[in-house]
Order: structure tokens, then C-alpha cells, then sequence
């Protein structure tokens, strides 16, 4: 029997997101999702998809990431799907933080894990959770090759000139200071899917990639590559987020600290958790935003101007970068099913070429597709992300050259 499904797991602090694909069409086979780990009320919501069954959901305390994939395992184990088939050929880890080390998805082994393990200081948050998933998948099938996917990786293509801050390049370089970008797997995912829908390679077409989600950032993604992007050394870097400031003055910081008295924590929770759009006006999700709006509420009003300020600086910056655009696709939650962002964001700029026609903008729909006007000198795309089927994908391309 042919080894040809893969399974993906993006284990955060407390949670666990899981796909079990079949690369021989790309198919979905389950999804699910652990949530709450080490609390008393955890949450595994397991979705079988080729019984047609409905969803199942367990509640009550998981312990650890090892309780979760053991519980996520039975489900799977349940509907013919278990983690000893022999069809299983690799388990895809998401890893956020590859720093300069990892350009490429990698198979995992001891020194990888050694320096997923040194990047910690740059991802505090993210690469120990990872590392946890990581390992407990290798306790649970040791013989199984388990890849690691990069959120960083497509972004080791920008040149010096973008992924150096402007500061003391010894200070820089001493403490691994530079600009490395995240969300990769989604810009590689829908920049080719971009190049895909307009016919053409990737190496044919430059794309301003914008990834909104309740994270955002931006891509300039020339002939496939990647030249630019507006997350910097941690995500908090770029555009303004649900709940992160993205670009400021630095010196905001120095202020807080010497004039608001604020502890170096309780800033970096200020900017990462209670900035953007919540910071602006208490929500941040746009569908509700957008009803506030549409109710008169200034707060909202204003906290979606300076949304789309940014998002248009960052579109014109990257128009200038690129010098030659040949498509803007818009991804994630908000860039795939907020019509009213998309339209705000390229107002004015039909002198770049750019625009969007009204009633293609108001389809709604799970397919890539095109909004600009007929004609258009830049085409305008909405195109929906699948990072678990990238990250599948390059997993199992991976294995199978290994094999
Ligand atoms: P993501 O991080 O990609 O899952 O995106 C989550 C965000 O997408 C939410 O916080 C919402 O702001 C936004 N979102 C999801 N669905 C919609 C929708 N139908 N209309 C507008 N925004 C949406």
C-alpha cells in the first residue's frame, strides 16, 4: 500500500489544529481542533469528512499536547483513520519562527529541534508550543518522518535592504535582530495561486499579496519570490491588526515606560492584545465593525479609516517596490469576505490601475476569483488561503523525495 496522507498539526500554547489530507487528490479526510489544553473545560471538535458523520465533540479536561493528540488519534482511529495506518506517510508540523536557519520545509531530526529550540527568544510565544507538538508526535509515531513548514521560510528571499532595520548592524546581528516576516505558507499559497488564476507561472507575475486575517500582513512577491513584507521581527510589525498596533514610533514605547510607568509586559500586551482595532474601539471583527458603522458609531468609523490607511500606504509602498504589479489578491477572514475593506482599500487608485467593479466584489464565494473591472492594467483577485494544504503539500513533496 502506498503511503499518501498526510497529516498537519499547528499546535499553539493551548490548542491544537489538525488536518488529515490525501495527496493523491488533495482531499480532506478530518479536521478538528483541540482547544483549552490544561484547562478543566477543554474542547477536541473532530469533523469526519469522508463518512458524511457529523462533527463530534469531547469536553472535560485534557492535561497536556499529549492527552490532546492522544484524544485527536482516537477520533481519527475511530472513523478507519487511525495514526498507525501504513497510509499515513508524514505528519506536517507548523513551526512559526525558522529565523535565518530554515529557507526550505525540513525533515525533522535532532539538531532541527535543537535549533527550533535557539530561536525561542525571537518566538516566545509560538516555537515552544510548536516544539511540544512537535515532540509528542514523534513519541507517538517515532518512525514516521515528521516535517517541519516555515511561517518564515518564503520570506528568506527579501534582500538585505528590507530585512535589515536601520540600526547598529553589530547590536543587530548579536541578538538576531532583523526583519523576518510571517504567514509564508499563505503568501507562497496565494501568490502561485494568483499567478494560477491570471494563467500564468509564478515566475511570470508580480503580486501584492494582502493576508487579512484577525493577524494581517502584506507581501511583494516578485516572479515568486518574495521581496517585501510588513511583519518584522515578531508579528507585531506592519499593518494594524485585530488586537495589534503594527507600525508605530518606537519611541512610543520609551514613552510608556518613562511616562505611563508601564513594566516592559504589560506594553507588550498592550500592543500585541489590546492595540488595532480592538484598541480603537472594542471590536475586532470586522463583521461587527462594519454594523456599528452602518449604525452611525464614530469609534468604529474611525478605528476602519485608519485601518484602511495603513493597508493603502502598504499597497503603494509595495506598488513602488514591485515597479511593475501585475495582480493584488486578497486573503484570510477579513481579505476573503469583507467586499467593503477591499473596495476602501484601492479607492483613489485608479491611476495605479487598480480597481474593483461592484458587483464582482459583492459575489461571495470559495473559489479564487477576479474583482477588478474588465480590462483592468491590474488584476484585482480575491483568492482564499489554505495554509493546511500548503503545508501538507510541501510535506509531502518533501517525504517523497526522501523515500
Ligand atoms: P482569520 O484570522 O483569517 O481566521 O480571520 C478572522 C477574522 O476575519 C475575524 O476576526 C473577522 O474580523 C474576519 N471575518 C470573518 N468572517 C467575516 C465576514 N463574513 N465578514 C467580514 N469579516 C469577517
Amino acid at each position: 500500500m502506498t503511503a499518501t496522507r498526510v497529516l498537519v498539526l499547528n499546535s499553539g500554547s493551548s490548542s491544537v489544529k489538525y488536518q488529515l489530507l490525501d495527496m493523491r487528490d488533495s482531499r480532506r479526510l478530518a479536521v478538528g481542533l483541540v482547544e483549552r489544553i490544561g484547562e478543566e473545560n477543554s474542547r477536541l471538535k473532530h469533523t469526519p469528512l469522508t463518512t458524511g458523520g457529523a462533527s463530534r465533540e469531547r469536553t472535560g479536561p485534557i492535561a497536556d499536547h499529549e492527552a490532546a493528540l492522544k484524544a485527536v488519534a482516537e477520533e481519527l482511529a475511530a472513523d478507519g483513520l487511525g495514526l498507525d495506518s501504513a497510509e499515513l506517510a508524514a505528519i506536517g508540523h507548523r513551526v512559526v519562527h525558522g529565523g535565518q536557519s530554515f529557507t526550505e520545509p525540513t525533515v525533522i531530526d535532532d539538531t532541527v529541534l535543537a535549533e527550533i529550540e535557539r530561536l525561542i527568544p525571537v518566538a516566545p510565544l509560538h516555537n515552544p508550543a510548536n516544539l511540544t507538538g512537535i515532540r509528542t508526535a514523534r513519541a507517538l509515531r517515532p518512525d514516521l518522518p515528521q516535517v517541519a513548514v516555515f511561517d518564515t521560510a518564503f520570506h528568506t528571499t527579501m534582500p538585505e535592504s528590507a530585512a535589515r532595520y536601520a540600526i547598529d548592524v553589530e547590536t543587530a546581528d548579536a541578538h538576531r535582530i532583523r526583519r523576518y516576516g510571517f504567514h509564508g505558507t499563505s503568501h507562497a499559497y496565494v501568490s502561485r495561486a494568483t499567478a494560477e488564476l491570471l494563467g500564468k507561472g509564478p515566475s511570470e507575475v508580480n503580486v501584492i499579496v494582502l493576508h487579512l486575517g484577525n493577524g494581517a500582513s502584506a507581501s511583494a512577491v516578485e516572479g515568486g519570490r518574495c521581496v517585501d513584507t510588513s511583519m518584522g521581527l515578531t508579528p507585531l510589525e506592519g499593518l494594524v491588526m485585530g488586537t495589534r498596533s503594527g507600525d508605530m514610533d518606537p519611541a512610543v514605547i520609551f514613552h510608556l515606560m518613562r511616562v505611563g510607568g508601564m513594566s516592559t509586559d504589560e506594553i507588550d500586551t498592550l500592543l500585541n492584545k489590546k492595540s488595532g482595532l480592538i484598541g480603537l474601539c472594542g471590536d475586532n471583527d470586522m463583521r461587527e465593525i462594519r454594523r456599528r458603522i452602518d449604525e452611525g458609531d464614530e469609534r468604529a468609523k474611525l478605528a476602519f479609516d485608519i485601518y484602511i490607511h495603513r493597508l493603502k500606504k502598504y499597497i503603494g509602498a509595495y506598488y513602488a517596490v514591485l515597479g511593475r504589479v501585475d495582480a493584488v489578491a486578497f486573503t484570510a477572514g477579513v481579505g476573503e469576505n469583507a467586499a467593503p475593506v477591499r473596495e476602501a482599500a484601492l479607492a483613489g487608485l485608479a491611476g495605479l490601475g487598480l480597481a474593483v467593479d461592484g458587483d464582482l466584489n459583492a459575489v461571495r464565494g470559495d473559489e479564487p476569483r477576479l474583482i477588478s473591472p474588465a480590462g483592468a492594467r491590474v488584476a484585482v483577485a480575491v483568492v482564499p488561503t489554505d495554509e493546511e494544504l500548503e503545508i501538507a503539500a510541501q510535506t509531502y513533496t518533501l517525504v517523497g523525495k526522501n523515500i
